[in-house]
């Protein structure tokens, strides 16, 4: 019997880039079995080493999480398709908003004219809309079409929250900041945009980080919290604290061409820990600033995140709570799977552990100091630059991808680190070995794997190439 296997962006690469295989088995197990015994690099991803299921890799057969079904015994007829969803670096009733000044002026009246000629929306939908308080979690790319999106609709209040300054490299993607921001704060910008969108909204902004000691003060005051976030961490802080104040969490998160949507509201419904009881390890799945994302995704993806805003608002139509909408750039696919309220969840199950905020670094792994290892495996640029002009004997190897590698150069030994547990015959074991990648975080993986197959004097470059473009080649183009 073979099926249809559906391979998420994240792990195309040891597929030969395909977006779905014809894989023979009568279960789930046969097929995964099978599958990784032809691409068997995916094994480590979809697999702990005790032989279970990572609990942050999701199977769907059709549309349903085999969890609910007999796991991974649920068997697979002809024509079934099989889906891989790993978690990636997120109807209710109305919101209720009568006690709040609502009115609408004559120029508001003219201002939202189409809309209150449709009937679902009409007066009361607007002033629905007026009396709202929508807190947008980052100021970023799918903060941007969120932000101006709901302040055209006519959303009275948006409060933001983001503590970044803009970017050359956020323009690409966040259409929230123009070329003269960068430098500025992201708030300060984001304001201005909305207010030149709808100087009736009222913004609110939050020069802070997301922490457990503020996001139930700062959430306390909303009526629907929109997550624009893009790391693991602050995902289940958003998640547990709208869990906790009762709030529904509208999602969106996008890698390359992949988004997914949906809506959290445990009142009602599934929430992310539901989904993803447990973060991936760190660096497993790269985060935007590393895998990279289309400009235009968060477009996509935030403006279907300020239209499930606004259904939950107005308490019309089906939102998306109980279902996640999986969206491929590249195939121009939208896929919906449905989400079931797990009874153990942590959070929101039948006997939650989970009462308060916890310390979400810590969960996700993410150790609060350096990140690449000891002093000993560590060499600055400076250094390295010193040591070239020595003329030393050394093996430089570059773990970044082949694209990238294009970008920028400076001429060492190109081995991405996907391929370095299958390459490594080619480093010689006599020189010294000085990894880097973009900014030192690939390449500290990499001298980690390295000394634990022997490579005992392997060192990585702190910085990586971004470092050298800074600091001792400024001829060389960052990104
Ligand atoms: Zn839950």
């Amino acid at each position: 019997m073979a099926v249809k296997v559906f391979i998420p962006t994240p792990l195309r690469s040891y597929t030969g880039q395909q977006s779905s295989v014809e894989v023979e088995g009568a279960n789930v197990q046969e097929i995964l079995s099978n599958l990784t015994r032809k691409y068997s690099q995916i094994r480590q991803h979809l697999y702990a080493d005790d032989g279970g299921l990572r609990s942050y890799v999701n199977i769907y057969v059709n549309d349903q999480d085999i969890r609910y079904l007999a796991k991974e015994q649920t068997s697979v007829r002809d024509h079934d398709t099989v889906s891989i969803v790993p978690s990636i670096a997120g109807g209710s009733g109305a919101v209720a908003t009568a006690e709040r000044d609502t009115r609408l002026h004559n120029d508001e009246i003219l201002r939202y004219s189409r809309h209150l000629i449709i009937p679902e929306v009409g007066m009361q939908g607007q002033r629905k809309l007026k009396g709202a308080r929508v807190l947008i979690v980052g100021a970023g790319g799918l903060g941007s079409p969120l932000a101006l999106y709901l302040a055209a609709a006519g959303v009275g209040t948006l409060g933001i929250v983001d503590f970044d300054v803009v970017e050359l490299t956020n323009l690409q993607r966040q259409i929230l900041h123009s070329t003269g921001d960068i430098g500025r704060s992201k708030l300060e910008s984001a304001r201005e945009a909305v207010n030149d969108v709808n100087p009736h909204v009222k913004v609110e902004l939050f020069n802070t980080r997301l922490t457990s000691e503020n996001a139930k003060e700062i959430f306390a005051d909303y009526d629907v919290v929109v997550d624009g976030t893009d790391n693991f961490a602050t995902r289940y802080l958003v998640n547990d604290a709208c869990v906790l104040l009762g709030k529904p969490n509208v999602y969106g998160s996008i890698f390359r061409f992949d988004g997914q949507i949906t809506v959290f509201d445990a009142k009602v419904g599934p929430c992310y820990r539901c989904l993803y009881p447990a973060p991936p390890p760190p660096g497993l799945i790269p985060s935007c600033a590393e895998g990279g994302v289309l400009g235009v995704l968060p477009g996509i993806i935030g403006t279907l995140q300020a239209l499930e805003t606004i259904k939950v608002i107005l308490g019309k139509g089906d939102t998306l709570v109980g279902r996640l909408v999986l969206f491929d750039a590249l195939g121009f696919t939208f896929r919906e799977l449905k989400l079931q309220k797990d009874p153990h969840c942590p959070i929101c199950g039948e006997h939650p552990s989970i009462h308060e905020l916890i310390d979400y670094e810590e969960f996700c792994g993410i150790p609060s100091t350096d990140l690449n290892g000891d002093g000993d495996s560590e060499i600055s640029v400076e250094e390295l630059k010193a040591k070239l002009d020595r003329g030393e004997d050394i093996e430089l190897i570059d773990v970044r991808e082949p694209h990238e590698y294009e970008i920028v150069n400076i001429g060492a030994r190109l081995i991405p680190l996907r391929e370095l547990p299958e390459r490594t015959q080619e480093i010689s074991p006599n020189k010294e070995i000085i990894v880097h990648c973009k900014t030192g975080e690939r390449s500290g993986r990499a001298v980690k794997f390295l000394k634990g197959v022997g490579f005992r004097h392997a060192r990585n470059l702190v910085g990586g190439i971004q470092a050298w473009a800074a600091r001792i080649d400024k001829s060389l183009p960052q990104y």
